[in-house]
Order: C-alpha cells, then sequence, then structure tokens
C-alpha cells in the first residue's frame, strides 16, 4: 500500500525497494535531499515542550547521561545483552529515518537518497559521518559501502568510563546504518566496525555489505533479534521488523492515535464495552465524544443492534420529553400519531446522549427514573414500555460543577458516571496530530477524487503546534480547506489552511549557523521590492499599477467564483471598495471583453 502524501501513518509504510541502484560516485551536492532540506525538517516549539524531524518527535539527551545509562545497562545485563539492546534501538532509529527519507522525498535520486543517513545521522548528534564510497543494485542485491565516523558519541562515552578496549563499541550507530540502509534497500546489510575510536582508533571505519556478502552474520543478527536467538541468513529479520511501533497490521481501526493520553482513553473504552455499564465521557467541544460512542457500540454485545444519538443541545425544551420518549396520538396538539422516542429505537442497542447537561431538571428527572426502572413511558401515554438500553452519556463541561451550582441532579449524576472516560483535548496528544493528518488527507483525497503533494514543511510545523481549540474537528476542517484552497498536485500551504484568519506564529527552526531562528510564514513567493518589480517586468503585456489592478481583481473574482464580497475579502478591501473598482475596469475594458 503506497500512500501519496508526505508522512503516511506507521502503517501504510512498506518495504519493498524503489531506489534501484546508485552509486556514491555519480553523486552531487546539490542532489535533493541536501543537507539543508534535512536541517530544515528538524524543529523546536519550546512553548509545548516538542522537538520534531518532520512528523517524528524528537528529544536532546545530554551525551553524558546516554553514557550513564548505557554504563548501567551493561552493568546489569552484561556486554553482549547491551550491545543487543543498543544494537536494536539504533536500528529503530535507522529504519524511522529511511521511512522519513522515502516517504518525503519520494523521487529523489537514489544514491541521494541513501546519502541522507549520513546527514541525518550527523545532524542527531550521534557522529559526523563521512561516506567513502557506497554503490548499490537492489535487482541483483549488491550493496557495499566504506564510511568514517568521526567523534562518535557513543565511543568518547564509552572510553570515558571504561577505557579502550578490544572490540568496537558503537553499537547504537551500527544499528542505525543497518536499519537505514535495509530499510531503503528492502533487504538485510549487516555494517560492522573494522576500526573503532573505542580500539584507540583515530576514528571509526565501518562496512556494509549484504548478508549474502559477508557470509558469516550470526553474530551481526543475533544482536537484533529480541530473543537472542541466532538467525539464519536466509531467514533474516525483514527490514522492518524491529520497529513495528505497536501498528496494528491490517486490523480496522476507526480511531486513530497513538499517544499515551489516547491509549489510555481506548483502552478504557475497550475495558468497559463488554460491559453494559453506563458510560459518562468527558471532554471538550470536537475530542471525537461520538465516535468514541459508536466505538464502544461495536465493540459491545449490542453491536448488531441499533445506535441511537441524540443531542440534547440541538432539541428545544418542550420537545425533549417527546423525542426521547414517545409520544401518544393526540397527548399534545400536533401529535396527530403515536411515535416511538429514541429510547425505543435504541431497544437492545446503546443511546448516546450528548451535551447531557442541556436537558432540563424535569428532562432529568424522567431520564433518571428510565435509567432506574429500565422501563418509559411515552409522552400521554398510560402504560410503562420495557426497554433495554445501553446510555452513553457526553458532557463538555464538568458535571459536578452543574450538581454544585442545581443545574445538574446530583441522583443522576451519581447514575451516569458509573465508568467515566476523559478524552484528552488534541493539545495533549500532539503525537497524533501527524496520524489524524495523514487519515484526514486520505480520506478527502478520496472524497475529492485528488492527489496532493502532500502538506509543505512549514504548513506542517505550524500544524504539530497549533493551538486547536476545536479539537480534532478543526483539524479536520484545517486539512479539508487546504486540499479545497490548493490546486490539484500543488502542495498544501499555510495560505490554504488559514485563509482569512490571523496566520499562527512563527515556530522555530535551525537556521544557517546551526542556530534557533524562527521560520518565515510568509507565502513562497519573494517580496522583496526588486523580486516584486522583476515578477511585474516579466508580465505580458508589460506592466502598469491600472493594468495590475484590473488583474489582481480578475483573479479575485476567479477564486471567490463571481462572489463580491468574498473577492473584496480577498484583496483587504470592503465590498463598496472593491464594486467600485470593479465598475471603473470594466468602463476601461476593451470593447471584446466587454462583448463577451
Ligand atoms: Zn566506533
Amino acid at each position: 500500500m503506497t500512500n501519496p502524501h508526505s508522512f503516511p501513518s506507521e502503517r501504510s509504510v512498506t518495504c519493498e525497494p524503489f531506489h534501484p541502484r546508485g552509486d556514491s560516485r555519480q553523486l552531487s551536492d546539490s542532489s535533493s535531499p541536501t543537507s539543508a532540506e534535512l536541517t530544515d525538517c528538524l524543529f523546536f516549539s519550546p512553548e509545548d515542550g516538542r522537538i520534531w524531524l518532520n512528523d517524528q518527535r524528537m528529544v536532546l539527551l545530554h551525551s553524558a547521561s546516554f553514557g550513564a545509562l548505557r554504563a548501567e545497562i551493561i552493568e546489569r545485563l552484561g556486554l553482549e545483552q547491551a550491545r543487543g539492546l543498543f544494537t536494536r534501538a539504533g536500528y529503530a532509529c535507522g529504519a524511522r529515518d529511511a521511512r522519513l527519507i522515502r516517504e518525503r522525498w519520494p523521487q529523489a535520486d537514489a544514491a541521494a537518497v541513501f546519502r541522507a543517513g549520513t546527514h541525518l545521522h550527523t545532524l542527531e548528534g550521534m557522529t559526523k559521518v563521512e561516506p567513502l564510497h557506497f554503490k548499490f543494485d537492489a535487482d541483483s542485491g549488491f550493496y557495499e559501502g566504506e564510511f568514517l565516523w568521526h567523534h562518535s558519541c557513543e565511543a568518547d562515552e564509552h572510553v570515558a568510563t571504561y577505557g579502550t578496549g578490544q572490540d568496537p563499541v558503537c553499537w547504537t550507530e551500527t544499528g542505525y546504518a543497518m536499519g537505514f540502509v535495509s530499510g531503503l534497500f528492502g533487504q538485510m546489510v549487516i555494517f560492522r566496525e573494522v576500526e573503532c575510536r573505542g580500539m584507540g582508533h583515530r576514528c571509526c571505519r565501518v562496512i556494509g555489505k549484504t548478508c549474502e556478502q559477508w557470509g558469516d552474520v550470526e553474530q551481526d543478527l543475533s544482536y537484533l533479534n529480541v530473543s537472542q536467538t541466532v538467525t539464519r541468513p536466509a531467514a533474516a529479520p525483514l527490514p522492518d521488523s524491529p520497529v513495528s511501533c505497536g501498528a496494528q497490521g491490517g486490523q480496522q481501526q476507526p480511531l486513530i492515535g497513538a499517544s499515551a493520553a489516547f491509549n489510555a482513553a481506548t483502552q478504557a473504552l475497550q475495558r468497559v464495552a463488554l460491559t453494559s455499564a453506563t458510560v459518562l465521557i468527558s471532554g471538550e467541544s470536537g475530542v471525537g465524544k461520538e465516535m468514541f460512542a459508536r466505538q464502544l457500540h461495536q465493540l459491545s454485545g449490542r453491536h448488531d443492534r441499533p445506535f441511537i444519538a441524540l443531542n440534547c443541545a440541538a432539541i428545544p425544551d418542550n420537545l425533549i420529553e417527546a423525542e426521547l420518549f414517545g409520544v401518544e396520538r393526540g397527548a399534545y396538539t400536533g401529535a396527530t400519531q403515536s411515535r416511538p422516542g429514541r429510547f425505543e429505537r435504541a431497544q437492545g442497542g446503546t443511546l448516546f446522549l450528548d451535551e447531557i447537561t442541556c436537558l432540563s431538571l424535569a428532562g432529568q428527572s424522567k431520564l433518571l427514573r428510565a435509567l432506574q426502572e429500565r422501563e418509559i413511558e411515552r409522552v400521554g401515554g398510560v402504560r410503562g414500555i420495557k426497554v433495554d438500553v445501553r446510555v452513553v452519556a457526553a458532557t463538555n463541561i464538568d458535571l459536578r460543577k452543574a450538581v454544585a451550582d442545581g443545574s445538574f441532579r446530583e441522583d443522576l449524576f451519581y447514575r451516569l458516571n458509573v465508568y467515566p472516560i476523559a478524552l484528552p483535548p488534541l493539545r495533549e496528544r500532539r503525537d497524533d496530530i501527524p496520524l489524524l493528518i495523514n487519515a484526514f488527507l486520505t480520506r478527502f483525497c478520496r472524497e475529492y477524487a485528488r492527489t496532493p503533494a502532500g502538506l509543505t514543511m512549514r504548513a506542517l510545523k505550524v500544524l504539530l503546534r497549533y493551538d486547536y481549540a476545536g479539537n480534532v474537528r478543526e483539524l479536520q476542517n484545517l486539512i479539508e480547506r487546504g486540499l479545497i484552497a490548493s490546486d490539484e498536485g500543488q502542495a498544501i500551504d499555510l495560505v490554504h489552511l488559514f485563509r482569512n484568519e490571523a496566520m499562527p506564529t512563527d515556530p522555530y527552526g535551525l537556521d544557517d549557523q546551526g542556530g534557533l531562528s524562527t521560520t518565515d510564514l510568509r507565502p513562497a513567493h519573494p517580496d522583496k521590492p526588486s523580486a516584486l518589480l522583476e515578477t511585474l517586468g516579466q508580465l505580458d503585456q508589460g506592466f502598469s499599477i491600472d493594468g495590475l489592478e484590473s488583474r489582481l481583481i480578475n483573479e479575485a473574482l476567479l477564486q471567490s467564483a463571481g462572489n463580491l464580497a468574498a473577492a473584496a475579502r480577498l484583496l483587504g478591501l470592503s465590498r463598496a471598495q472593491f464594486a467600485y473598482r470593479l465598475k471603473k475596469h470594466q468602463r476601461h475594458r476593451p470593447q471584446r471583453s466587454q462583448a463577451s
């Protein structure tokens, strides 16, 4: 399964090679992805404590702490076990970075893609990688590469604790190289340090070859297997296997998220689903309370019975009772025939009551009776009707407070609050944003039959740190709007996401000197005076202020499909100002335009 976007979810990633052959000697420094382009993927969001490498959350760790952790693990597990653990950790990093490169630069030159790993490994601060040469041919399964690693962090930490020794010590870095190259190449490539700073050499020298080319890779592979069992080369682990990252295979997963906060909520949901307990879902508007309620229903033994939803805020007070419990003919003026309420329609299934605090006190007491006695009475009816319905209530305000201020019945609160599930707002589960963006892009591209080029880097940066007062629903709206506003094949940029609203503030990235700096959020076109004049000079019929104004008016009209008010907004004008200018230009138009 391939994906048109720049960051598919973990699930949609395959390990099929698509870079058949390449040679480092044919590589130019300007081939994408360049070192600068990769640096641009790294950015800081200090207000909310996150560092991103494209869509992967990163962390700054003191090299000395890494050394101390490593030493403690060596003490506890022994050298061989610890070596395996760090090799696998490095492998996971390399495989993730390979995925980043493949997804962000799917069309890049094959050798440049392989070289990108050396840039990323260097950028992440593990070691300065100097490629000596590498060459590969995926069709014939050939890979050979030789690299120097300068001032390896792991070697320095190892030597600081243990001094120099007989064996290479850059386990994490070796794992990284294997993860990255194998992740791109589609078959297992083993890297070995033939020289290492940890053995007293000036720098580390590493060689990579496929299992077949090495021949004796049992020991190398054993470090990649958690069980430490030796695997035959033919049965080598798939390049992506150590980093399944909790992906759920092909299993259908309508609720999207992998963050700790989201997992806690879904686990609570799964635990209660099989019971018939009443569930109270709380969370801000837009967090997906109804989605959760539907999922609860699907996971429950009632899944083949109806799921009925009612938003208590959407029904006027005087109608809510009839809506919930139904009416008998003649119960009130206009009740010309009997009809069942939502309780009856949900018979055997689940009734979802959103914004439960909007229920009047009279409505609350009727609901309480229905829950207690499992029996309802239609409005104007005389007999009780037995109902077997699981009620799931939802609220976006604190029910305890509503009880305290007397607007919500305390006994009903305790009836509903049997099993509370709190859904976190999106800003508290930011790690899920890339997954959600991908899911929405995939969905809307299908709905609108579009194949976009994904999101621009700066659009992604802003989305990852945006405040989302409207939660998941707001993110969904932004993606849908961005897709509609961008042209076919064009990457979705900030102007498409935030059309007439204030642009969010700048995130931090790395500048040329490696310092933190803010990113330019202005539209991608150069707007220096000279550049603007240069652009204007290239207009077909030469340039005049009048001509420019006329052109702006036409483009605004086109973009807003002829809607004057919308076109005026695009140009920062009032409708009257826009209409005046439009009229002026129509007067001066050549005959041909007026006739058409
Ligand atoms: Zn080394």
